[in-house]
């Protein structure tokens, strides 16, 4: 089960910016790393006894990768410890670059799948979110746990990876769910994940990336499960 260090969306004053952690022997894997996330990383003191950080990445909005720079450089510094940074795009690259990470303070596993350290594996595909950057969901494969998928920021589930949650190939799902009617597909609306879920499998949907118009309460309310600090 992945724990989280911020549930809420980019525009949430109240709620930090959804990113999640898990620890595997001495690896901790952090999925994104936006403007609030290294200082509730910190707070947490979730890299204390790692020696080795993994950070998956989504895409490159400023709630999903704003701190991964100073995240970066404390984790060199500080810690003695050289992250890598999974990401299908060496878009990632540039970002570090120009925020003055240099290329051999961290390693880069760009392309659609990877296997991480502990056994753990990663499947991208792209999400539908914004046209103006590529924007991926990936399915993790976690040792004791089974497959799980998580959305990223992504206003549909893919057909495969419903079709394959129905079927049982998963044992969560992590959606980018908002309460917001916003045109196009940029976020998931409750409504709408509530009427292409089943009753019997929505407790196997943890609710990500909250917007301000959607409480914990309305997510359970529905079924689903809010993702939590
Ligand atoms: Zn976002
Ligand atoms: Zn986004």
């Amino acid at each position: 089960m992945l724990r989280f260090l911020g549930t809420g969306s980019a525009f949430d004053a109240f709620r930090c910016d959804t990113s999640a952690y898990f620890r595997r022997g001495e690896t901790l894997f952090m999925i994104d790393c936006g403007s609030t996330a290294f200082k509730c990383a910190l707070r947490k003191r979730i890299f204390e006894g790692a020696s080795r950080v993994c950070i998956i990445l989504t895409h490159l909005h400023m709630d999903h990768c704003g701190s991964l720079s100073q995240l970066v450089m404390y984790l060199l510094y500080k810690c003695g410890v050289k992250p890598t940074i999974v990401f299908p795009d060496r878009d990632v690259r540039e970002l570090l670059r120009i925020t003055g990470v240099g290329p051999d303070m961290y390693d880069h596993i760009p392309g659609r799948g990877a296997e991480l350290p502990e056994g753990v594996r990663v499947r991208y595909m792209e999400s539908s979110h914004v046209d103006t950057i590529n924007c991926y969901s990936f399915e993790l494969s976690i040792p004791g746990e089974g497959e799980i998928y998580y959305s990223g920021d992504s206003g549909a589930i893919p057909k495969s990876v419903l079709d394959k949650f129905l079927a049982g190939g998963y044992t969560a799902l992590y959606q980018d769910t908002c309460g917001e009617r916003i045109p196009g597909r940029v976020h998931l609306n409750i409504e709408d994940l509530y009427r292409i879920i089943p009753q019997d499998k929505r407790d196997m949907v943890h609710c990500i990336h909250l917007d301000p118009l959607l409480t914990e309460e309305k997510v359970r309310r529905r079924g689903f499960v809010p993702a939590e600090l």
